[in-house]
């Protein structure tokens, strides 16, 4: 395959090759953008990763192998959960993924308020590990924080993102239906996964009861039928096997290891640079720019110096939050960029506390072949036109229906062929619903440094500070009474609620702390993503994010990096960077 081919340079410790167009922080969702769209332009690009090299199908060691040949059949040692209590609660951490997740004593930071946050340890991000639900933003989701006021105005509409939703979604893949709903707009989709007939069944009976809700199948990033472009990548049809947090030796959902990075490289101006902690960026007072980054070696904890002309911090946005935080100098002595004193603020994340489950009865003749990685969803319908509830913003609704495996009770003798016939049968249908709540951005919702405390590589700690308020709690109430009203219309039966309690974080939808907006004051970014007072610096992760929506966000990180990297390299052709 392309990607394993590939030969992409690693850099090496002389001093003439430490000076590039642009660096990228971070090779992940959003980085693996920045680097495929700089480097197609022509821009010699760096490329700086904390963690280890995963190369495309190669690395992906545990990919194809079945649970007895795990140790522990999959389950992870009591120890390893004991020596990571955060990543622990992650449900994709397990016996197959454990090696794409950061160990929790590799970075430890400060938990003000109870955050679990999830972070990968390697090229390529969290990428390999996501769930590759992929919907835009609509028009309602860049007009709320102005409309209701809860946050600044995006500087940018639906109109500035749609070109690029649809300039990544080609590129990466995206399955789904053209449903044609103002509040899930279409993209450039293949093929969509299909519902089976217990959610076609609570599809029709939601649909036909409330006029103001739709529901549709998932959009996900899953080659269901490839195009030329997408074999041209070295990529080929999923087969619905949903092992996909283990990477895909079929490439066929989008990762920035067998897509974006990959074809960064075969342009020739890619270096990715593996193992390399950036401490901070580096700001020169007299050329009133940033001119670098100051790199950790991870295996040899040597200092160097990297150089640039643009700068794009792709760390995730907590580690983009602190890189800046702990990037200061005699003109921002709190922080690059950080005239207005908000970096750090104003950050959001993802309500996932409520979950229902219920049965169905009837429909036994009807089962569905194979496994689909994605889900039903409902676009949030809750003050989507004007503010109508007692409490800000909505929810996103999943839903999946399938029938119970085998293990269910069996009449009569408990051995024999008549028995394994009967426990091999599929058991009663069941439903699984769950809400994607908006969370309000708000100032005391911040990430900053520790002042004394310091993590292995010498780097002030981060301690993060993030919680519910009230808007949640309403929030999740209304999930709770809609969703078991919309079940009840259903004909679904035993409905059961139930409140994770989860903290921030696990959703691993937190975005925010340097957030877009029209005006300096208020705001650390313009409407190109670059910093107002350090230009030639640009931050396309969720950092950058004004508000979170309900849709899952990667989608949006990656259309507004994309936006971005051309930007700068229109400007920097023009001279103006
Ligand atoms: C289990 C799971 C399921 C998910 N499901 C979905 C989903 O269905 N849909 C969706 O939209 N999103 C989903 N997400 C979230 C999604 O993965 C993230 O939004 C996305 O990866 C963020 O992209 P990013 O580029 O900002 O960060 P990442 O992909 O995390 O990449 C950041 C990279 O920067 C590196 N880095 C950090 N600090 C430094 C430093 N100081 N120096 C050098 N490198 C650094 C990290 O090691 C990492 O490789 C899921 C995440 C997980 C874990
Ligand atoms: S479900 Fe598709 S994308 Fe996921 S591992 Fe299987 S083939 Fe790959």
């Amino acid at each position: 395959m392309p990607g394993d081919t590939l030969q992409i340079n690693t850099g090496k410790k002389t001093v003439e090759n430490q000076h590039y167009d642009a660096i990228v922080i971070g090779s992940g969702i959003s980085g693996g953008w920045a680097a495929k769209e700089l480097c197609d332009r022509g821009l010699k690009t760096l490329v700086l990763e904390r963690g280890r090299d995963v190369k495309h199908v190669k690395d992906y060691t545990t990919a194809t192998k079945n649970a007895w040949e795990f140790p522990h059949r999959g389950q992870l040692p009591l120890k390893v959960k004991e020596e990571n209590p955060v990543a622990s609660r992650c449900y994709a951490f397990g016996e197959a993924t454990e090696q794409f997740f950061l160990k929790d004593k590799d970075q430890p930071y400060i938990q003000e308020k109870p955050f679990d946050w999830i972070r990968p340890n390697q090229v390529g991000g969290k990428s390999l590990l996501w769930a590759r639900q992929t919907q835009r933003w609509s028009r309602f989701d860049f007009e709320g924080p102005g409309r209701d006021g809860f946050a600044v105005d995006w500087p940018i509409r639906y109109e500035d993102i749609a070109p690029w939703y649809s300039h990544v979604e080609l590129f990466a893949g995206i399955s789904g239906n053209r449903d044609g709903l103002e509040t899930l707009p279409d993209g450039e989709f293949l093929p969509p996964w299909t519902m089976n007939l217990g959610e076609k069944t609570i599809q029709q009976k939601i649909m036909s009861r409330f006029t103001d809700r739709d529901v549709v199948i998932g959009r996900c990033a899953h080659l269901t039928k490839p195009q030329a472009h997408h074999l041209h990548q070295g990529r080929s049809q999923c087969q619905a096997r949903t092992l996909c947090e283990r990477g895909c030796p079929f490439g066929a959902y989008f990762s920035s290891n067998a897509v974006t990075l990959p074809w960064a490289a075969r342009t020739g101006n890619l270096t990715l640079r593996p193992h390399s902690v950036v401490h901070s960026i580096i700001y020169d007072d007299k050329q009133q720019k940033a001119t670098g980054v100051r790199v950790i070696d991870a295996q040899t904890k040597e200092t160097t110096e990297f150089y640039a002309r643009i700068i794009f911090v792709n760390g995730s946005t907590l580690n983009t939050n602190l890189i800046l935080l702990n990037s200061t100098s005699s003109r921002f002595p709190n922080g690059l960029g950080n005239d207005s004193g908000l970096l750090g603020k104003f950050v959001a994340f993802q309500n996932y506390r409520g979950q229902v489950t219920a049965t169905m009865e009837g429909m036994q003749d009807s089962y569905y072949y194979g496994r689909r990685p994605t889900a039903v969803m409902m676009p949030n319908f809750r003050n989507v036109r004007k503010q109508e509830k007692d409490f800000l913003r909505g929810y996103m609704t999943f839903f999946t229906a399938s029938r119970a495996r085998w293990g269910h009770e069996v009449e009569g003798p408990q051995v024999g062929a008549a028995f394994k016939d009967a426990i091999s049968e599929p058991g009663e249908w069941n439903v699984f619903m769950m809400m994607q709540g908006e969370t309000i951005p708000k100032e005391t919702n911040h990430v900053r440094l520790s002042t004394d405390q310091k993590d292995p590589y010498g780097i002030p700690q981060l301690v993060v500070s993030v919680g519910y308020d009230e808007n949640d709690e309403k929030t999740t109430k209304d999930f709770f009474e809609q969703a078991q009203e919309m079940l009840t219309v259903a004909g679904c039966k035993t409905i059961a609620i139930k409140d994770t309690q989860q903290s921030p974080g696990l959703d691993i939808h937190e975005v925010g702390g340097v957030r877009m907006g029209k005006d300096p004051q208020t705001s650390l970014l313009n409407k190109w993503n670059q910093l107002h007072a350090v230009p030639n610096v640009f931050v396309t992760d969720g950092a950058c994010m004004t508000s979170t929506g309900t849709q899952n966000p990667s989608i949006t990180f990656m259309a507004l990096t994309a936006r971005a990297a051309n930007y700068a390299a229109d400007q920097l052709k023009k001279g103006e960077l």
